[in-house]
């Protein structure tokens, strides 16, 4: 919390600045125009120095105490407020409002200035600010008194509005699968809730920001309609979070609020609950380390626009449940699939069209320039083309009805506005037209008259300039005369110092400047060129800047069919990359239906085999049969096998077949059957943590209790090595417990991966369990993985055989056998092991009469304290000291 002074016995400028300090939010870095730098004073200088690595300074003294000051050019802000957003600030930016000279006339000491926008991570329009291929949403949180939780999110550079209900135990998953850049929530409820994971990004606001009835009346009056029920039946909660995420957003674009769509009401239940852990177990959109690469999203994604890679990202993290909408996704995919010719004619077209998307939202925010104007102009010709050229490959009947939609709402036939629009834009603007609109340039010769008189005098003007340099070589006698231009004396004429002379004496020369070695001059017909170029120039800038305004203006009253053009060309692209994808990895149409099977035949882990193909090896495919109702296979599989064989990859893979088809894409397999889920879970992949302590077995034990609390019948569960983290006891019987609660209680699919072989003995006292094992064999010593999945259960002497071909001393495995045996033939572990003598006190055959360091060690390890993993790296440790 950063304090600042009052503004007693200020100067102006500082009692002008302390007062926009005092109305900037507490949190946000006030950045103060200043000419062509950006400055901060005081706490923030102190803070912005120190993040941003840049100097501090001082400037004057107030109260007394000298004023911390650091400053950032105008021209390269953009650059630091995206390393200070990343450092988790906020920045209200300060402007000038009115020009300097304005206030002079007026005889203030100071320009007046106000707050123009405050940035904050879920604001963001800039190209520069944002990753291309990910959305950037902003999301809020409401409850009521009466506990009904709702999210709202919003999307500025898209203008998508949206709102679900959400109950409060859903509420992590919900913010899960938005995953926004920042959130925002009743400083009175969620900000003391530890579940709600991304705490960094939260901005928590005052109660009354999220009180429904102004709420109501802020949407309202926003959307000018009279009752919200136009959009749809929002409750109170759904209202109250809109409300509150709407007041922001006016806030932080102060006078230029962001162009909303109006509000959506997302239904619970459309989407697939994915909750938080899940998502990072399967790693659907990024790795556990936090990286895109190597995440699902990244293996699949063959999009060819930014649109397009956000639209498949949504899907992704946001799996459908509805029957209809996953099988029209899928007929688009399938007729792309099937259609080589037409597909590959689309992502040219698509390519060549961009992202419209993000050029409309700065230009909607006046914030947009020229070459945001052309991005539109070529995203409407390109998917005019494309939607002709899709038009005729689509059959006439049974064509799919994403795709005839998109032909529609691409199409300009009959669109007068847009296709007037686009023709314009076409011959309006010149080929490669600049960022901003400030220093004109962006208008093609031919678009407007007067205009191109303008230009014309400009360039007559500069071009006599250009021919009186030889005039005056000639007329003084001096060959080596240059006409030069610079910003402070504009045109002059300029010669070295030992040619000076004759220009001195001559009355049409004025004598301007002196320099170490040239002099330079002007003369009056330089003079009135000069002013006529710049009076030229000055009308030309004013000329251009009418023209892009009234296409801005365009751009506003056409926002809606624009928005509709940049949804379809994203939808396509999305379509086309995943048909892409299919053929290329040989992936099939899931078979969609109501009832809770899942039946794959030969199918493969989309990541794990893109990477061995990489390195030349292949990907073994593998079955997988569940029945949810019992009846065709069993509804849960205990999957058993040594380490490494590829048990956590069986079990992913499976999971992420749930989410591909969800999602509408193709799966990675020969054949699919596969019944909607309601839910997904996963908990894989951190039992492969050898050094986890207690406080990970907790965490492990809170994710299967709200596994085992909240999955139903439709839900699909694939659990690895639950109870690992404790007792080899303790282990087996949560392990026990929970597979057999899941296979009872919750009823649903689920695979479960164990090393206690103890536990296939379930499938033989469960209706609905079945055995099946990852096999491997031992060639010439070696042990080799197959990573096939068989029917039935591991073979439990395996380990000891490995660990005689490994060298361990006869001594020692003839020991293990006997416990072994021991172990299997009694049903308490614990009383077999009680009356079994000492292993010292067993004379071993061949002892020498030193014990060996091998030996040493080996009487050091307690087995019952070893999990398989560990007891194969401390066979490795021992064969290191024979
Ligand atoms: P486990 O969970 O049994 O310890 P993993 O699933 O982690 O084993 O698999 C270990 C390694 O084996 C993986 O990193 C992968 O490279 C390889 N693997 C797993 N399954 C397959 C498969 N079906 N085909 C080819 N290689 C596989």
């Amino acid at each position: 919390n950063r304090h600042f002074p009052s503004a007693d016995g200020a100067t102006p400028m500082m009692a002008q600045y302390l007062a926009l300090r005092e109305s900037a939010p507490k949190d946000a870095l006030l950045f103060y125009r200043m000419g062509d730098f950006y400055e901060l004073f005081f706490e923030d200088a102190k803070a912005a120095a120190a993040a941003l690595d840049i100097a501090l300074t001082k400037r004057g003294e107030h109260q007394g105490e000298p004023i911390a000051m650091c400053g950032v050019p105008a021209q390269t802000a953009e650059a630091y407020l995206a390393r200070l957003i990343r450092a988790g600030f906020k920045v209200a930016v300060g402007e000038q409002t009115e020009d300097p000279k304005a206030a002079k006339a007026r005889g203030s000491k100071t320009v007046d200035r106000a707050i123009a926008r405050i940035v904050t991570p879920g604001t963001l329009t800039e190209d520069s600010l944002l990753d291309a291929r990910t959305s950037n949403r902003i999301a809020a949180l409401a409850r009521t008194p009466g506990g009904d939780c709702a999210l709202a999110w919003a999307e500025v550079s898209t203008g998508e509005f949206a709102a679900c209900p959400c109950d409060a135990s859903g509420i992590e998953a919900e913010l899960a699968a938005l995953d926004p850049a920042e959130w925002l929530s009743d400083e009175a409820y969620f900000t003391a809730d530890a579940r709600l994971a991304p705490r960094a990004r939260l901005t928590p606001l005052p109660k009354a920001k999220f009180d429904a009835k102004s709420a109501e009346r802020r949407l309202i009056e926003r959307f000018g309609v009279v009752s919200l029920d136009a959009f749809g039946a929002f409750s109170k909660a759904e209202i109250a979070a809109l409300g509150a995420l709407l007041d922001y957003l006016e806030l932080a674009q102060a006078g230029a609020p962001a162009k909303l769509a109006p509000p959506r009401r997302v239904e619970t239940g459309s989407a697939l609950a994915i909750d938080p852990a899940t998502r990072a177990s399967l790693e659907i959109d990024r790795t556990q380390a936090g990286q895109r690469k190597g995440s699902l999203l990244a293996t699949i994604d063959r999009t060819v626009t930014a649109p397009g890679a956000r639209r498949l990202a949504a899907r992704l993290t946001r799996p459908s449940t509805r029957k209809d909408m996953i099988d029209a996704r899928l007929d688009a995919v399938g007729f792309l699939a099937a259609n080589k010719t037409t597909r590959r004619a689309m992502r040219e077209l698509l390519q060549a069209a961009g992202d419209p998307e993000r050029a409309l939202s700065r230009l909607l925010l006046g914030r947009g320039g020229p070459r945001d104007l052309a991005a539109l102009g070529k995203a409407l010709r390109e998917g005019e083309t494309l939607a002709a050229g899709l038009g005729q490959a689509l059959p006439d009947d049974a064509a799919p009805a994403l795709l005839n939609q998109a032909v529609a709402t691409l199409s300009l036939t009959d669109k007068g506005d847009l296709a007037r629009f686009a023709a314009d834009l076409g011959q309006a603007l010149v080929a490669e037209p600049p960022l901003a609109a400030r220093d004109g340039g962006f208008v093609a010769e031919g678009w407007s008259e007067a205009l191109d008189e303008t230009r014309a005098l400009r360039d007559a003007s500069r071009k006599i300039v250009a021919g009186l340099q030889k005039t005056y070589a000639e007329a003084s006698g001096v060959a080596g005369l240059k006409i030069r231009h610079n910003n402070v004396l504009g045109y002059f004429v300029e010669v070295t110092a030992k040619n000076a002379d004759p220009l001195m004496a001559s009355d049409d020369f004025i004598h301007r400047q002196t320099m170490a070695n040239a002099v330079r001059f002007t003369t009056t017909e330089l003079a009135e060129l000069e002013a006529k170029i710049a009076g030229a120039a000055d009308r030309a800038l004013g000329l251009e800047s009418e023209i892009f305004e009234s296409f801005r203006t365009r751009t506003e009253d056409l926002a809606q069919g624009l928005r509709q053009m940049a949804g379809a060309l994203a939808e396509l692209d999305c379509a086309a990359g995943l048909a892409e994808w299919a053929v290329e990895t040989r992936s099939v149409r899931p078979d969609m239906v109501e009832e809770p099977v899942f039946a794959v035949e030969s199918g493969r882990h989309p990541v794990v085999e893109a990477a061995l193909k990489k390195a030349g090896d292949a990907f073994t495919p593998n079955d997988c049969a569940l029945d949810g109702a019992g009846e065709a296979a069993a509804r849960l599989t205990l999957v058993t096998g040594p380490n490494m064989a590829g048990k956590s990859t069986f079990l992913r893979q499976n999971a992420l077949m749930i989410i591909l088809a969800q999602a509408g894409c193709f799966v990675p397999a020969a054949s699919a059957r596969i019944g909607i889920a309601d839910r997904l879970y996963s908990r894989v992949g951190a039992a492969d943590d050898l050094a986890r302590g207690r406080s990970t077995f907790m965490t492990e034990m809170i994710e299967a209790a709200s596994i085992l609390n909240q999955a139903g019948p439709k839900s699909f569960v694939i659990l690895d090595e639950v109870g690992r983290g404790t007792s080899t006891f303790d282990g087996l019987s949560i392990a026990w417990a929970v597979a057999e609660h899941l296979h009872g209680i919750n009823a649903c699919r689920a695979l479960f991966a164990t090393h206690y072989h103890e536990m296939t003995r379930l499938a033989e006292e469960l209706d609905h369990a079945a055995n099946v094992s990852l096999k491997a064999k031992e060639w010439k010593g070696e042990l080799v993985f197959l990573h096939t999945v068989a029917k039935g259960a591991a073979d439990r002497s395996y380990g000891i055989e490995v660990a005689r071909r490994a060298g361990l001393p006869d001594a020692a495995i003839a020991r293990a056998r006997t416990i072994l045996e021991r172990l299997e033939s009694q049903d308490a572990p614990a009383a077999a092991l009680a009356d079994l003598p000492l292993f010292s006190a067993t004379p071993a055959p061949s002892a020498p009469a030193k014990p060996s360091e091998v030996e040493r060690r080996l009487t050091d390890i307690n087995p019952d304290e070893l999990s398989p993993r560990e007891a194969l790296d401390a066979l490795y440790e021992l064969k290191r000291h024979l």
